[in-house]
């Protein structure tokens, strides 16, 4: 049983640290896991629905490779490909010295966010404590999804005070207390000289979660 309650930080993936593009069909593959912990060599556990991956292989528009491309065929068949924000790797690696867990929570779904974490956290060489995926969101009326940091306080041991959640989007920030927030203002969109993970999520890091 744990009792020390935990610094954490809750890491949005699409438009936050990565972009990804689809083959124009719409995520739609939910499929009722509600949360995924996952250790060192089961991180891609959609892989028992005939889904297989391929890096490294597409091209994109401006002639550098995607960074992963998969494709998931339930219960549609989707390509997906994209690009890793530049700073990427760099940011993640720091993220162990200033927190004690790190969770990653998605408003994708549950094999698309698996996927994506497999890729990014195979380039990265730490896995995260704990996966969440759109099915422990909450939906908002308009169709966006929230995503409740009470959750974290109480199933995680996260600390109130030392937790945060970093996304591109305000309405997953809607039910928390601003202080828990750092809104990316800059959303990613696979731009190829895109800095602000340098320039700005590092520095916020050193600055404010440091001190
Ligand atoms: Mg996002």
């Amino acid at each position: 049983m744990v009792s020390k309650k935990l610094s954490t930080v809750v890491l949005d993936l699409d438009n936050t640290l990565i972009y990804t593009a689809s083959d124009g069909q719409l995520l739609s593959c939910g499929n009722g896991v509600s949360s995924t912990n996952i250790g060192s060599s089961n991180i891609a556990s959609g892989n028992s629905k005939g889904v297989s991956s391929n890096s490294n292989t597409a091209i994109s528009n401006n002639n550098k490779p995607y960074d992963y491309s998969f494709f998931i065929n339930e219960p549609h068949y989707s390509n997906y490909f994209g690009y890793f924000r530049p700073y990427m790797v760099d940011f993640l690696r720091l993220l162990p010295d200033y927190f004690d867990q790190i969770i990653v929570w998605s408003a994708g779904t549950t094999d698309y966010v698996n996927y994506i974490c497999y890729f990014v956290f195979s380039t990265v060489g730490y896995v995260p404590n704990i996966i969440l995926a759109r099915d422990s969101c909450v939906k908002l009326a308009n169709g966006k999804f929230s995503k409740p940091l009470n959750r974290i306080f109480s199933d995680f041991h996260a600390d109130p005070n030392r937790t945060f959640l970093i996304d591109d989007s305000k309405f997953s920030m809607e039910p928390n207390y601003s202080s828990n927030c750092m809104l990316v203002e800059q959303p990613y969109n696979g731009e190829l000289d895109d800095c602000y993970l340098r320039d700005v999520l590092i520095p916020w890091l050193r600055a404010t979660v440091a001190g």
